[in-house]
């Protein structure tokens, strides 16, 4: 069986850039591509960033029993397909699910030993200036994820790691601590 890491974090925090450089570096690592019924932001590709669904088939994979977990985050849909989770540990790989800390709790009562990572911004500010920096949100969408950090940043008092992102080579220094 391979390890099961679940890699949480606020919207902005950076952690996308985080996984994407441990997965260059550590290409033995699987990355688990969730659903979403949220729209593609410029540049995300079908089946890469996520498999984009519209709300009827994420509710009929709901009622399917096709999802691991799922959540509701910033009112779009998200969530983990068990299939591919269950497959994929089995074949003796270890994989990252980047989701958010309700679900990264919801895998954790069910799969005790998944592996919680929470990462942290370097301060409030500089997250919020990120997130702004993005500019891929709008003023409404951007107040919506501001305001989830602190439920998110409550939730990450059970996990079992946290590393701080201010230096990306840093925080992959951090992780490579607990995941190697
Ligand atoms: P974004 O819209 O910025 O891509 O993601 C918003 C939040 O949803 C992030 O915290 C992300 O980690 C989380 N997320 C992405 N996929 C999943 C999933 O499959 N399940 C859950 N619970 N959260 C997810």
């Amino acid at each position: 069986m391979g390890n099961l890491y679940v890699i949480s974090g606020s919207s902005g925090v950076g952690k996308g850039t985080v996984i994407k450089e441990f997965l260059r570096k550590h290409p033995e690592f699987k990355l688990s591509v969730s659903c979403t019924t949220r729209a593609p932001r410029d540049g995300e590709v079908d089946g890469v960033n996520y498999f984009f669904l519209s709300k009827d088939e994420f509710q009929k994979r709901i009622n399917n029993g096709d999802f691991l977990e799922w959540a509701e985050f910033s009112g779009n849909m998200y969530g983990t397909g068990k299939d591919y989770v269950e497959k994929t540990l089995n074949a003796g790989h270890n994989l990252i699910l980047e989701i958010d800390t309700k679900g990264a709790l919801n895998v954790k009562s069910i799969m005790p030993e998944a592996k919680l990572i929470f990462i942290l911004p370097p301060s409030m500010e500089e997250l919020e200036s990120r997130l702004r920096g993005r500019k891929t949100e709008t003023e409404e969408a951007i107040q919506k994820r501001l305001a989830s950090t602190k439920l998110e940043i409550e939730n990450s008092k059970r996990f079992d790691y946290k590393v701080i992102n201010d230096n990306i080579n840093q925080a992959i220094a951090d992780l490579e601590k607990f995941m190697l």
